[in-house]
């Protein structure tokens, strides 16, 4: 029994029936790269363009109260959505990628020095894999990564090994947006904790698709990204506990983010505005917060349950072919990503035979080099669901991949 009436759910996204492709019906299997928004969210945007836009925390006047009331409880409602104490702990960025380099300038920066290790795994994506390198190199720290065993697992062993005294950060991806594996982030933050390191949870992939609490999993930071949760493009979230937040230099200087300058000094604004340098994304703020009160109302058990049970088919349903390899766990313990291969069809012929029956899945390497370096392959291509996709959809995806090898064979 489906936890969730998918019909009701996909008449609240009108652009899943759009056709592509010359009359091809739209299968859209990209949900990890970007999600669809529904109306609701659509609308909270535009109701905001047409009824109340205004800059924020400056105004006297009546359209910027508003919009200062919307924008800054839409901190508090993604604070609620992912277990923050509050708006002190939810900073508004762009996207995942601002919300790390945040943290690795701000914090890294400061904090780290020769001698000093960070551990990252793997299986990060370039967001959290690049940044943290090209911090280290600057102020000569190590970088050490934990290793992917051959199931898509972390080597949870090895991580207690390069987790010692000489580490400060520990960054991880939460779910891998390649692998699918959801990675034990409570273990590793008792790991981090017993050193006296902190965490970083690269949320991208969970936030959106299960229930995450940041308290439960005890992080010191946890970062996520909008427009893969139904919400805009152009905004993200950067969850930190307030006590290292307080501590922590700001990463962008300007306005909003101070209290008083002088000629001669500056103090910092209160949090989170004191990492919100200049005029915010006010818009996607607001509409980022309806797109949290969407998923709540929909359920974020139902939705990671109905997701599983998706995720699952297709696994077997690729599983029954001999030229398919799959990477990751298997099929009933990830997120709702499936990374394969086809024998003989390289993973960008693959994905533009698939549009033209009208599927969107994503070919390359998912902004993860080094793990498909150790993977050796050059690509993959990647279906990744969402609380609107279907068997039937999954179905349409393994009848396209027989006419691809058709053409190649
Ligand atoms: N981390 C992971 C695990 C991701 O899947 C992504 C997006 N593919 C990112 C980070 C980066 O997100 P964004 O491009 O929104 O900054």
């Amino acid at each position: 029994q489906d936890p969730l009436d998918v019909d009701a759910i996909r008449a609240d996204f009108p652009i899943l029936d759009r056709e592509v492709s010359d009359g091809q019906r739209l299968v859209y299997l990209d949900n990890a790269a970007t999600t669809q928004t529904p109306d609701r969210v659509v609308d909270v945007f535009s109701d905001y363009y047409r009824g109340y836009n205004a800059n924020v925390h400056r105004g006297i006047h009546q359209l910027s109260q508003e919009a200062s009331i919307a924008y800054e409880e839409a901190h508090d409602r993604l604070a609620e959505f992912v277990g923050a104490d509050g708006r002190e702990e939810m900073i508004f960025t762009k996207n995942t990628t601002e919300s790390i380099n945040l943290v690795a300038y701000a914090w890294g920066l400061n904090e780290l020095s020769e001698g000093d290790a960070v551990v990252l795994s793997e299986m990060e994506h370039h967001s959290s894999f690049v940044t943290w390198r090209e911090i280290a190199k600057k102020v000569g720290a190590e970088v050490r990564y934990i290793r992917v065993d051959e199931d898509g697992y972390l080597d949870m062993d090895h991580a207690a090994e390069l987790i010692d005294e000489d580490v400060e950060m520990v960054s991880v991806v939460h779910a891998s947006n390649v692998l699918g594996t959801v990675n034990p982030m409570r273990e590793l933050a008792d790991l981090a904790h017993e050193q006296d390191a902190l965490i970083l949870g690269d949320g991208a992939q969970s936030v959106p698709n299960r229930p995450v609490d940041v308290k439960e999993l005890d992080v010191d930071f946890y970062v996520f990204s909008g427009h893969k949760m139904a919400g805009p493009t152009g905004i993200g979230g950067l969850y930190g506990k307030k006590e290292i937040l307080e501590d922590m230099e700001p990463f962008l200087y300007g306005g909003d983010m101070i209290r008083r300058v002088t000629f001669e000094d500056t103090t910092w604004n209160d949090l989170p505005w004191k990492y919100e340098a200049g005029t915010p994304l006010i818009a996607q703020g607001i509409a980022l917060a309806e797109a949290a009160d969407y998923l709540d109302d929909v359920g974020m058990e139902a939705i990671q349950a109905h997701e599983e049970a998706v995720t699952e088919y297709a696994y077997e349903r690729l599983d029954e072919f001999d030229d398919v390899e799959i990477y990751g766990p298997p099929a009933d313990d990830r997120g709702a990503v499936v990374a394969f291969n086809v024998d003989g069809i390289h993973a960008h012929d693959l994905a533009s035979i698939l549009n033209d029956y009208g599927i969107a899945i994503r070919a390359g390497d998912h902004c993860t080099q080094p793990l498909h370096q150790k993977l050796d392959i050059a690509a993959s291509v990647r279906a990744s669901f969402y609380l609107y996709n279907t068997k039937e959809e999954v179905d349409a995806l393994v009848d396209a991949l027989d006419a691809a090898r058709d053409i190649f064979n």
